[in-house]
């Protein structure tokens, strides 16, 4: 059976899949993987752009280690594969949620944690900054758990698979919340003034600048008393499906065959940008739907070196003859604690680029890449970057003590991979 990841950029053949369903599968697994020589990994829906889940040893697949284990007053405990939007819809149920969350539903639960997925928040991190514990399996085949005060919990939340292959994660909840959810057009040039004031003023601030264009659409979540106010079903279809997905995949493959268009499709986009405003349940305003396939690099740099950060690569986009459809995405993020989650130690701004994936760009994520390491930037460990340890030592204070751990807990690499050598060492 061969694996091959949503954008259909990685692929791999392991030499076994295997389904478990238990802990004592995932324990049988890893010890067959040791005594017959191979590697193990547990992948998730594969919704990382990088080779970060390949492995040519024994494949886990998620789809029979799902659902809830137990729930707690203000915590819940799930099962490692559980994909995300049966999580939120679980909750809901019991009038509870997710502080925060990214732009889709469809990753697992580990796999969302352990590149360090996140979305936008003044005060509320990634996913991994909302785990209270987990368990996992060892190399040794041993199981255990690892809580806040234990150095196992701080590198394992974002543990690339590093460490262990996780079987449950208790998470941190909260009672079920409303956003106000309002969407604007801003000029570039606004946005870039008002960075500071936007990113205080708002719970979670996330913009879209349109490449060829000074046009960025703005959307602020804020929670709301309500009462909700979702937005109907035909403006719903009509947004999030119909112009983000349908119009919006019509437009990149126009873009694709005739590149000279796209700036003249981007200035439509732009003049099509309309303001909105909604309250609805906080998941349903967090995520969306992402039909058109794509290639994504993203990088953390320090929180006061966004506004650099956007005007030098909208400055090397306007240099350069590239026709970018996509917009360029926006998001911040309060500092982690998670060793290797990419706003470790500190408040951090992230620029996403995305391409079109039949027409693949390299220099536009070199050129970009080169703006963001010499800021010191951290890429995010499921998207596509070129950096390897030595690079991500300097950026990473505690990268040493990770290794050093999955020295201890991995040495004979049994949870190892191309792309883990290559980042790891
Ligand atoms: C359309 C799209 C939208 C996205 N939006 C966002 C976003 O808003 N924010 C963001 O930060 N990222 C985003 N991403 C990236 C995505 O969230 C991450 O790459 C995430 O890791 C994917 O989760 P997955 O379940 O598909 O895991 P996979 O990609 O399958 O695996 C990721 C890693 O987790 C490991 N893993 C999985 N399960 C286990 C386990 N049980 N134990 C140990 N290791 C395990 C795998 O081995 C691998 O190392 C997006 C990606 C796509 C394609």
């Amino acid at each position: 059976m061969t694996f091959a990841n949503w954008a259909r950029n990685q692929s791999g053949t392991p030499a076994e899949v295997r389904t478990p369903a238990s802990v004592e599968d995932v324990v049988r697994a890893v010890r067959d993987a040791a005594a017959s020589g191979r590697r193990v990994r547990m992948v998730g829906t594969g919704h990382s752009f990088t080779g970060v889940a390949l492995t040519d040893g024994i494949m886990l697949r998620p789809g029979a280690l799902t659902g809830i284990r137990s729930w707690g007053d203000d915590r819940v405990t799930v099962l490692a594969g559980t994909p995300l939007r049966v999580l939120n819809e679980l909750l809901d149920e019991r009038g509870l949620a997710l502080a925060n969350m990214g732009d889709i539903t469809e990753q697992t639960v580990a796999g969302a944690i352990q590149t360090g997925t996140h979305g936008t928040g003044r005060d509320s991190g990634g996913l991994a900054d909302q785990v209270a514990e987990l368990e996992l399996v060892l190399a040794d085949g041993s199981v255990t758990t690892a809580g806040p005060g234990e150095d196992l919990f701080d590198a394992a939340r974002v543990g690339l698979g590093a460490l262990g292959v996780l079987t449950a994660v208790t998470l941190r909840v909260e009672p079920a919340f409303l956003l106000h959810n309002r969407r604007r057009k801003l000029p570039l040039s606004e946005m870039l003034a008002s960075l500071d004031e936007l990113t205080s003023a708002n719970e979670h601030l996330d913009f879209f600048w349109l490449p060829h264009t000074d046009a960025c659409l703005v959307k602020t979540n804020n929670r709301s008393p309500g009462p909700a106010r979702p937005p109907g079903a035909l403006r719903h279809w009509l947004d999030n499906v119909f112009l983000e997905n349908t119009v919006f995949g019509a437009a990149c493959a126009l873009g694709g065959r005739f590149p000279d268009l796209i700036p003249r499709i981007n200035a439509v986009s732009a003049a099509a940008l309309g303001d909105s405003e909604s309250v609805d349940t906080s998941y349903k305003v967090f995520t969306a739907r992402r039909d058109v396939r794509f290639l994504e690099m993203e990088y953390a740099v320090p929180r006061e070196r966004l506004g650099q950060a956007l005007r030098e690569t909208r400055d090397l986009i306007d240099r350069m003859d590239w026709k970018i459809t996509f917009p360029v995405e926006v998001r911040v993020t309060p500092p982690s604690d998670a060793w290797l989650s990419t706003a470790y130690g500190r408040p951090s701004a992230y620029l996403a680029c995305h391409i079109y994936r039949p027409t693949p760009n390299p220099a536009y994520f070199e050129g970009v890449e080169e703006i963001m390491t010499r800021l010191d930037g951290r890429p995010h460990w499921g998207k596509l970057h070129t950096r390897d340890a030595s690079y991500l030592n300097k950026v990473y204070p505690r990268f040493a003590d990770f290794t050093a751990l999955r020295d201890r807990l991995d040495p004979g690499r049994l949870f190892a991979n191309e792309y883990l050598d290559l980042v790891l060492g």
